[in-house]
């Protein structure tokens, strides 16, 4: 399998799957989501049945290839029964082989297989089903353990139920868990997130994200900071917060392999996540869902394909032309070299001057010479590694992974 490939594209294929409901929509959100207090068999079911329309038609662009991840994001996937995800893995496991495999053997997959979870009472008395299901990796939505913060972000839960949530999901037998953690949110202090990471160490998750909230112009929180009544954190305290949460998590044996991703080993890293920053092909599928194709297969460069992010959109494409539901995007070369720069830049690893010469025909010097020399002097960027030319951040880049990621796509 995957012969053709060349040597920026493993060949295979993750599979992303859109659940947008959500029991309801927390204020500072900007995901495609749906508001469903009670979702419904019968939505449910129309949900999963345009879900494996959508992937009978849009498999071929993908052929051939193995099946290396498959995610179930959303909105709250685990507000779906544990039948409809196993229905849509088996359905996923049908139509990509995986590696080693000769052809799809139309059985649950065996690759990491994660769902989104929110702590809730529903969602933790299904997760043997869920295990049962084929899911070998649990996302949970903790968020903080500090019921003021949970109440001030408008989370549905608190923190008992998160604590729950995670008793239930190690006693149903997943030892891959990964837990979201969000800081730098109205009035928390260091003192809080201190708190919530010493909370966070203690449930020895296998993968930690953490995110800073940020207010996106068209969330309440965005609109509520826009008039004047809501304030956003300091920037030095957010700042400060970032280097505390690295600080403490590395010292907890944890390394930061991507700017909010942090895990204990190589091998319980995110797979599917890997797989944007390294722009691999990836089939999303549902509303709002993005896929990454391919950068061979006559697209020099790949293309990206965004569907509808209203649902009533989404579900006319579905009946219309469902090999079509999102317009693709053609990448040019120059905004290619720029994704692939900051993309790198976002990993531990950094940016192999090898291998982007490889890809675009000369080093990054060749391409953003007057950028790399400014983000250098600035204390941003440091060059040199394995081979000279690399490129990672420094902590204080880190810091300013948005501004140095806005200088290379002005570049292009
Ligand atoms: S639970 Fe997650 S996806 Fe749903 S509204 Fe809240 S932040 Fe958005």
């Amino acid at each position: 399998m995957a012969e053709d490939f060349d040597v920026f594209d493993d060949g295979a294929v993750g599979v992303y799957l859109h659940l947008p409901f959500c029991e309801r929509i927390c204020p500072y959100c900007d995901f495609a989501v749906v508001a469903a207090p009670e979702l419904g068999a019968g939505r449910e079911a129309r949900y999963v049945s345009n879900l494996l329309t959508e992937l009978k038609a849009r498999r071929s662009d993908f052929e051939g290839r193995a099946l290396a991840s498959l995610y179930f994001g959303g909105g709250t996937p685990s507000l779906f029964t544990p039948q409809s995800i196993r229905e849509l893995a088996l359905a996923v496991g049908a139509a990509f082989a995986e590696r080693g495999d000769d052809a799809a053997g139309g059985r649950v997959p065996e690759i990491e297989t994660t769902l989104e979870v929110n702590p809730s009472t529903i969602e933790w008395a299904r997760l043997p089903d869920f295990r049962a299901a084929g899911i070998n990796r649990l996302s949970i939505g903790v968020q903080s353990f500090n019921d003021t913060l949970l109440k001030r972000l408008g989370r549905a839960h608190r923190a008992p139920i998160a604590r729950e949530t995670l008793c239930a999901a190690r006693a149903a037998g997943f030892d891959n868990l990964s837990i979201d953690l969000i800081f730098a949110a109205p009035g928390e202090s260091q003192g809080d997130l201190a708190r919530d990471l010493d909370e966070l160490l203690e449930w020895e998750p296998e993968h930690i994200s953490t995110y800073e909230l940020t207010f996106e112009p068209e969330t309440p929180f965005g609109r509520a900071l826009a008039a004047g009544k809501m304030n956003s954190c300091d920037e030095d305290l957010a700042a400060d917060m970032t280097l505390q949460i690295e600080g403490r998590l590395k010292a907890s044996g944890f390394g930061r392999y991507e700017i909010s991703n942090y895990s204990r080993g190589e091998e319980t890293r995110s797979q599917h996540n890997q797989r944007y920053w390294q722009r691999q092909a990836v089939l999303g599928l549902g509303m709002g869902a993005h896929s990454a194709e391919a950068r061979s297969a006559g697209l020099p460069h790949g293309a990206r394909r965004a569907n509808p992010r209203r649902l009533g959109e989404w579900e006319e494409r579905i009946r219309t032309d469902p090999a079509r539901t999102g317009d693709e995007e053609r990448l040019s070369v120059a905004g290619s070299r720029g994704e692939a720069v900051f993309l790198a830049l976002r990993q531990a690893e950094g940016l192999s001057a090898l291998r982007f010469e490889a890809e675009f025909g000369g080093s990054p010097r060749v391409f953003f010479e007057a950028e790399i020399e400014a983000m250098i002097r600035r204390g941003w960027l440091i060059e040199g590694g394995r081979v000279a030319g690399d490129l990672r951040l420094s902590d204080l880049g880190r810091l300013l992974a948005d501004d140095v990621a806005a200088e290379f796509v002005a570049a292009v």
